[in-house]
């Protein structure tokens, strides 16, 4: 019997994880099976023990859930326990273990698959919510010369940063404290290319060279590439490449396995 994996959302019709994952299985060779399960907003911590009692070996988890998830957990890696939040669920001796490898699928696509090394470089990470909390501790960890966060909501920024203080040089603000700056790298981790819309960012915050990355993905550029495009930015990338490495890592978290990711996000992108 083949064992199972899911991954819980609501909504969840959308994901494209259960292909992800089953390119996985079919490379590597492990015998798994994935699929997407809807978890009702009231009840999702049910829905994961179902799981459980059904064979269940591990599950991804997606939005609204993520802290749900980690509180649910009997135990927590580092970089979830940084986070305050998991996406990967494993299922092990009657105990739940959390981990979050959603930072470390956003550091690998820039450095290794966009060769946009983060060492000594200026970040703006743009948004003060899940995946940017889950992104600043694995980007400090490589060493940036500064790492800003600006959110619409600027405490948010500001406690952010200051959650993460002791790991590196990182500093939180309003999108409007950003006049006069310039970044190398530019990563838009808030949801506002979902209605069409671009933070308010000042003239001048793409540095020449800079790399423009939005965490959402969809048919062609973004709201938030296409603003940068229109500014000259000629590097730009959208998260679909962090959502394949971030299944890939939950992948060698659960089977100690590392996939090749290559060739699953161009069967993605082809589709
Ligand atoms: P949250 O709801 O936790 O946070 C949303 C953030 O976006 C907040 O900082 C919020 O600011 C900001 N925001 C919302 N609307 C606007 C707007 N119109 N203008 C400016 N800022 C806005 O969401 P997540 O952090 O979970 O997700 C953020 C994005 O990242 C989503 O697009 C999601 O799809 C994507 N994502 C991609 C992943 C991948 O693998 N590629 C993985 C995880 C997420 P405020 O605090 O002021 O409300």
């Amino acid at each position: 019997m083949a064992d199972r994996y899911c991954v819980f959302g609501n909504p969840i019709g959308h994901s494209k994880s259960p292909a992800i994952h089953a390119l996985f299985a079919q490379q590597t060779g492990e015998d798994i099976v994935y699929e997407a399960r809807l978890a009702p907003t009231d009840s999702f911590a049910a829905s994961v023990r179902e799981f459980v009692v059904a064979g269940g070996r591990g599950a991804n988890v997606t939005v609204p859930f993520k802290e749900e998830a980690f509180r649910l957990c009997d135990a927590h890696s580092d970089r979830a326990t940084l986070a305050g939040a998991v996406n990967t669920l494993s299922f092990v001796d009657g105990r739940i273990l959390g981990d979050n490898t959603d930072g470390a699928g956003l550091v690998r696509d820039l450095v290794f698959n966009l060769k946009t090394p983060l060492s000594a470089r200026r970040i703006l990470l743009l948004g003060a919510g899940g995946a940017a909390r889950g992104a600043t501790g694995t980007m400090l960890e490589r060493e940036p010369a500064a790492l800003v966060i600006a959110n619409r909501t600027a405490a948010k920024a500001e406690d952010l940063a200051l959650h993460f203080a002791d790991l590196g040089p990182v500093s939180g603000c309003g999108f409007a404290d950003l006049i006069g700056e310039s970044f190398d790298v530019v990563v838009n981790a808030t949801s506002a290319s979902l209605g069409g819309e671009v933070p308010p960012l000042p003239e001048g915050v793409f540095s020449p060279d800079a790399m423009a990355y939005d965490m959402m993905y969809g048919k062609g550029d973004t709201a938030f590439l296409a603003h940068a495009r229109q500014l000259g930015v000629d590097r730009l990338a959208d998260g679909l490449g962090m959502l394949v490495e971030q299944a890939a890592e939950a992948f060698f978290v659960w089977r100690g396995v590392r996939p090749d990711t290559a060739p699953v996000l161009d069967a993605l992108r082809r589709a």
